[in-house]
């Protein structure tokens, strides 16, 4: 038997800016053409933000293909419109000199990411996202992916933007719902990473639910540089990265349980006072943060208790069918202290009974 040793290099682009401000939509062209020039941009967006008027300058302009999809939201996450969008750019003669520009939330980013990264074996995608989840979490880190009919985000790559630009001008438009939902990640960030971030948050959340843009562009910075800290170390969630899943585990499960009736941030608001309720039991936690998250969450206004048409049964099955789970039982992302995640042994996640689970489940009624 013959045997030989192909070495591939590493990803070829190792780093990318993100831009945050006001008014970046207005010469954003221009400014991603100074960036890749010669190359051709293919903008992805929603019917939302066509309507919302921010892309007007983007459409007005002549010989830039752009792909609307239609409906928005999480019901077109799913392959098909990845196809549908790489035949558009078929026709529109494009090819590996392309720039994939994606305006829009998670689920705009999350599609076009993953439809950058299979055109012509991969294209660029500058990162546009207009919504405060996008603006906290999603158009950071690379991943990007779909659903599939059984499961969210089933099918996906890590496809890093080539750059982000995070204009705060476009929440004015986000409703309020959504708004208030996209922030629990960034209270997340300040949870697992940055004490004062969050006293930050409790005294600015008047301005923030004003939408302050000067405040908004703190926020926005501070989270760029949280997560893209956690980003530049594990870039593919082998171990330090799983630290941004704090609260996620029930929040996931919660989420699944409620059939899209509860949105991302919503979930996790619950599953946020789940984990620093399991630190109480755990002998980890303090009843003045706790209180100190609750009293922050209500503020923004974010559910903090499961809808009484979910049960406990069924949010524990899912907790079992998370997809990191080993022998149908995750370990838990836990706090401290504020800004301090709870190591042992190395692990950045660490086990949890499954009674004290069930406990804490039932006590979020
Ligand atoms: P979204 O993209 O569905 O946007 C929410 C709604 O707001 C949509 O109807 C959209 O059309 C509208 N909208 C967006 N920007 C607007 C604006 N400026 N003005 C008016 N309306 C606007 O939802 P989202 O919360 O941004 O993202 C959720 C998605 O992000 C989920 O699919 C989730 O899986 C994904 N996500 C990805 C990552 C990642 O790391 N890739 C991280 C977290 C979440």
């Amino acid at each position: 038997m013959a045997e030989l040793t192909v070495k591939v290099p590493t990803i070829e682009q190792t780093e990318y800016r993100i831009h945050i401000g006001n008014g970046l939509l207005e010469t954003l062209l221009e400014r991603i053409e100074s960036q890749f020039p010669g190359q051709k941009p293919f903008i992805i967006t929603d019917q939302n933000l066509v309507d919302a008027g921010h892309i007007k300058t983007l459409l007005n302009r002549q010989n830039v293909p752009v792909y609307t999809i239609t409906p928005p939201g999480e019901g077109s996450k799913h392959i098909q419109t990845v196809v549908s969008i790489l035949e558009a750019m078929e026709k529109a003669y494009l090819g590996r000199d392309s720039v994939v520009i994606a305006v829009g939330g998670g689920t705009v980013g999350d599609i076009a990411g993953f439809a950058a990264s299979l055109f012509k074996r991969g294209v660029p995608v500058v990162q546009v996202p207009t919504t405060s989840l996008a603006q906290a979490d999603s158009s950071v880190g690379g991943k990007t992916g779909v659903d599939s009919s059984l499961s969210k985000n089933a099918y996906g790559v890590f496809w890093h933007p080539a750059s982000v630009f995070m204009d705060v001008d476009t929440l004015s438009t986000l409703n309020d719902r959504d708004f208030r939902a996209g922030l629990v990640e960034s209270i997340k960030h300040a949870m697992i990473l940055d004490a004062a971030y969050f006293e930050y948050w409790e005294q600015n959340i008047e301005a923030i639910l004003a939408k302050d843009t000067q405040v908004l562009a703190k926020l926005a910075l501070k989270n760029c540089q949280i997560k893209g800290h956690v980003v530049q170390i594990d870039p593919q969630e082998k171990n330090m990265r799983r630290i941004l899943n704090y609260g996620h585990t029930i929040g996931h499960a919660v989420e699944s349980a409620s059939q899209l009736e509860l949105l991302h941030g919503e979930a996790v608001a619950i599953g946020l006072i789940g984990a620093a309720r399991i630190e109480l039991a755990m002998g980890i936690g303090d009843q003045a943060r706790l209180d100190r998250t609750e009293s922050l969450l209500k503020k923004l206004g974010v559910p903090m208790t499961i809808p009484s048409n979910i049960t406990g049964e069924t949010v524990l099955d899912l907790i079992k069918r998370d997809k990191k789970a080993v022998d149908k039982w995750p370990k838990f992302v836990l706090i401290n202290q504020l800004g301090q995640v709870h190591q042992k042994d190395g692990q950045w996640a660490v086990d949890v009974e499954q009674v004290t689970v069930k406990q804490v489940i039932d006590s979020l009624y």
